[in-house]
């Protein structure tokens, strides 16, 4: 089978600013790290393709300095990886990031299984798979919660309004997997350095079949209003000390605002 998995690179949470002019993420200087519940999704295409046996594909959207981030797939177990960069990428709304990722998937071959994660911690709109899925022209289970191959088909657990499911769908397929479904196996540092040089394809737009009028800030319709800052709680209070002296200092304070008795 052949595993196609799209990461995202996205901020370190902690350290995301807005501009108050332009209402964009300011993404210049800031770390970044990998989409969390994408390593989910990459860890699920390697436990299938010890089933199915075939290749893992990682690809993201992004900057060239996003093969950083593919390298980290390398080392967790992926056997090849594209970064999809342009000028002219820049500014994607989610509609125009699927059409790309989909023109980015299509110049590289046919795939069976497509993974994403369910939402990103930064844009957080979850609309990337699904757009993407239809941009493909192929069937999708979203909210993906575990996955299991038996027979030629996959039977998934999937999280819906009253809890779980169980669906059984073949390829091909994408699978949007939310994060924490499983237990990412990060790579160690020696494994991440072992890769520091291997190679990543860069794609740009001059090598994708491609309409100009659906990428970058043309193809995106959406519009950022207005932002602000979301209100701010008093955070709890910290209790120092060892496990004995943080455990009286929770009783102290429930003892204190009443929810416990002595
Ligand atoms: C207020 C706001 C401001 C923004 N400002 C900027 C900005 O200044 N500059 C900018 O570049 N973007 C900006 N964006 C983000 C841009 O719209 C999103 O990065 C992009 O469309 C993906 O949307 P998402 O993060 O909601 O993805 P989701 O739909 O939540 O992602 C689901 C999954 O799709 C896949 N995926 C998503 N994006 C990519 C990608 N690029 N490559 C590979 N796989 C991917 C991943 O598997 C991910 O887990 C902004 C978004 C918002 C909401």
């Amino acid at each position: 089978m052949k595993y196609l998995v799209c990461i995202k690179q996205v901020p370190k949470i902690t350290k995301v600013k807005l501009d108050p002019i332009t209402h964009n993420l300011i993404r210049e200087g800031t770390a970044t790290t990998i989409n969390p519940a994408d390593l989910n999704a990459l860890t699920f295409a390697l436990k299938l393709r010890e089933k199915t046996g075939g290749e893992i594909t990682v690809m993201t959207m992004g900057p060239d300095s996003a093969a950083e981030s593919i390298r980290k797939c390398y080392a967790m177990g992926a056997d090849k990886g594209y970064v999809v960069s342009s000028r002219a990428f820049a500014g994607a709304d989610t509609l125009a990031t699927s059409y790309t990722l989909a023109q980015g998937a299509k110049s590289i071959g046919n795939f069976d299984i497509v993974f994403t994660g369910n939402q990103t911690i930064d844009g957080d709109t979850g609309q990337v798979g699904p757009e993407l899925a239809e941009n493909l022209s192929i069937n999708q289970v979203t909210y993906v919660e575990d996955i299991e191959f038996e027979n030629g088909s996959f039977k998934v657990k999937r999280q819906n309004s009253e809890g779980e499911e169980i669906v059984e769908v073949k390829a091909p397929i994408l699978f949007s997997v939310v994060r924490n479904a499983n237990i990412v196996k990060i790579p160690t540092k020696s494994e991440i350095e072992a890769e520091s040089e291997s190679f990543v394809n860069i794609i740009g737009v001059e090598d994708l079949d491609i309409d100009e009028n659906r990428i970058g800030i043309k193809g995106s319709p959406t519009v950022v209003d207005s932002i602000f800052d979301g209100e701010k709680f008093e955070v709890g209070a910290r209790i120092e000390g060892d496990s004995k002296k943080q455990a009286d200092g929770i009783v102290d304070i429930l003892l204190e605002k009443g929810f416990i008795g002595r």
